[in-house]
């Protein structure tokens, strides 16, 4: 059994008539969005009506014309109309960026903008959306300047993220396996970490550091490339630092930040007793090298078929809300699902929401394991959160990156505590493992990777770094966190030249979010454990608020104050009696 996905139910086709009538729609609301002046209507509100409608038009075809052709092209690399139709979809949508600017800049030069947005029903619906541009425009540089800057991030930080991607992705590993040396694709030696085999592991981590040390120098100077732009231009916009901006952009107050950080410090000594009792459990002595941070433990080997993992879900789901379980089905009754491995599709998992359908699509590569039973109920929790927008209009259904992975976080800690619930004693082991040490990786090696980018933002300002600094300034960020858990000679010195978040100009900090997003989830499960069902609607009202709203906002609406360390602490005693529960299971491995 498999599953596939509908597309045709978008779009019969690129070539069909409603395909090509939404793509001239789209330019005909572009033309009218690029045209659109506000000083030519004689009320304020009548003008900023009219762009949120013409914006909210354009959207909405814009979204169901990308979806298709995202999906298309994931289902299939080769299908090279999709490819061709996906790079003039977004040259399209870089033309919403003039008229864009022109309205904020409208919308916070005029006179009493801010009570604005109690002037009609409509406004009085955006009124976050506006206020969030005037916001925006507080940022904004000159015309000719955010020009240039544009075009100069083409041949600078852009090229030099080109760089580091060609480096990284082309560059060969020799590596010793079964005896036997072999030439792999980088990503393929780091992925040894996850293998049984401890001699695999430890290999491919001493040939991956060797390896680096050929394209050390020109990523180090993309890098520096990279970081040195993102200072300039944020300076220059009026953030004190990229930290700021990226809050901004988050829309999120660096009071949580710390909370959640300071919650995380306090918490680190239980991970480094726990990294301590899996290298006694290996047979290491007191510390636990880098390569075998992921090491897979215990012998149970978990399947499921893909009807097993689908009923297994839905029972679960529907046992905990029967709203979320009548989604969860709508999802496998009407083929939103693409279940398996094949030729030319993407690789990984994902949620595609197409919001004026009111439908997802799924891309899985299922292949049986406990994981991707794991993550089949992930990505239908990115759907639940779609689900719980329809109600909303399309400018208030984008919420920001650290609440992106709530719904689906949440979705998979219900599924996967009742499969806990169900298992013996060896499974638990084994599925606690993988759970403890994956989010370990959230939390305390994301937050190593903070470490280090705060540290390089505050040196790069001064000059730049040698190759020595970067690995200096990542090893003592691993040591800050790992403690003496990790064996000092075995640590990860050169994490900052193979993770792609760093040399993404757009996305600094693109690494707290996804702690947030984990601890904030589980915070979430705990007050479902407290309150029970009437926690359910509580959790719908937040994912539903979640597109118009600060992120603290949002949690305040259902009575959560995230900037106090006490939620933040509440979401690790989770993992606490993870690790309690994994310990006390080890002894009758
Ligand atoms: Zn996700």
């Amino acid at each position: 059994m498999s599953m596939q996905w509908d597309l045709a139910g978008i779009y019969p086709g690129f070539s069909d008539l409603s395909f090509k009538e939404d793509m001239e729609r789209v330019a005909h609301f572009l033309d009218l969005l690029e045209k659109f002046n506000p000083e030519c209507y004689q009320k304020k509100e009548e003008a900023a009506e009219k762009y949120l409608m013409l914006l909210a038009d354009y959207k909405n075809i814009f979204s169901k014309l990308m979806a298709y052709t995202y999906l298309k092209a994931s289902d299939n690399s080769r299908d090279e109309e999709a490819f061709k139709v996906y790079e003039s979809l977004e040259k399209t949508s870089s033309r919403l960026t003039e008229p864009q600017v022109r309205f904020r800049r409208w919308l916070s030069s005029s006179k009493n903008s801010t009570s604005l947005s109690n002037k009609t029903e409509l406004l009085k619906e955006h009124s976050f959306y506006l206020t969030r541009e005037i916001d925006k425009s507080r940022y904004l540089l000159s015309d000719k300047e955010e020009a240039i800057a544009a075009e100069l991030k083409r041949t600078g930080s852009a090229a030099w993220s080109k760089l580091q991607q060609k480096l990284t992705s082309t560059l060969p590993v020799k590596v010793e396996l079964d005896g036997q040396e072999k030439i792999l694709p980088l990503p393929e030696v780091r992925n040894l970490a996850y293998s049984k085999d401890g001699k695999a592991r430890e290999n491919g981590y001493k040939a991956e550091l060797e390896a680096y040390k050929i394209i050390e120098e020109p990523v180090a100077a993309a890098l520096n490339g990279i970081k040195g732009e993102v200072i300039t231009l944020c300076n220059k916009r009026g953030f004190t630092n990229p930290l700021e901006e990226t809050l901004f952009n988050s829309r999120m107050e660096m009071k949580t930040l710390q909370s959640m950080h300071e919650a995380i410090v306090d918490f680190l000594p239980e991970y480094q007793n726990y990294y301590r009792f899996k290298a006694a459990l290996l047979g290491k002595k007191e510390s636990l090298p880098f390569y075998d941070l992921y090491a897979p433990m215990g012998k149970a080997d978990i399947r499921f078929s893909l009807d097993e993992a689908k009923n297994f879900i839905l029972e679960k789901i529907s046992a905990f809300s029967p709203e979320m379980g009548n989604l969860y089905k709508k999802a496998f009754d009407e083929n939103w699902i693409d279940s398996d491995p094949k030729n030319g599709k993407s690789g990984g998992a994902f949620c595609y929401s197409i919001k004026p359908m009111e439908e997802s699509r799924i891309l899985l590569n299922f292949n049986g394991s406990f994981t991707d039973m794991t993550t089949m109920a992930h990505e239908l929790g990115h759907a639940y959160h779609a689900y719980c927008l329809k109600s909303e209009g399309i400018l208030n259904s984008d919420y920001p990156l650290p609440l992106a992975e709530t719904a689906s976080i949440f979705s998979e800690t219900v599924v996967c505590n009742a499969a806990l619930e169900a298992s013996p004693g060896d499974e638990a082991f084994t599925i606690l493992e993988n759970r403890i040490s994956e989010a370990g990786q959230y939390i305390v090696e994301i937050y190593s990777r903070f470490i280090f980018e705060e540290n390089l933002f505050r040196m790069r300002k001064e000059s730049v770094l040698s190759v020595n600094d970067l690995n200096a300034l990542m090893s003592n960020a691993q040591q800050q966190v790992y403690g003496d858990s990790m064996h000092k000679d075995y640590n990860h010195p050169y994490m900052w030249l193979v993770k792609p978040h760093y040399y993404e100009a757009e996305e600094n900090y693109y690494n707290f979010p996804y702690a947030f997003g984990l601890l904030f989830a589980l915070g979430l499960y705990n007050l479902s454990l407290e309150k029970g069902s009437a926690f359910l609607e509580d959790y719908k009202k937040l994912l539903r608020v979640s597109g118009q709203s600060t992120i603290s906002e949002a949690a305040k609406s259902i009575g959560i104050n995230i900037n106090s360390v006490d939620f933040w602490k509440s979401s690790l005693d989770l993992i606490k009696k993870d690790i309690q529960k994994f310990i006390h299971l080890a002894g009758s491995q």
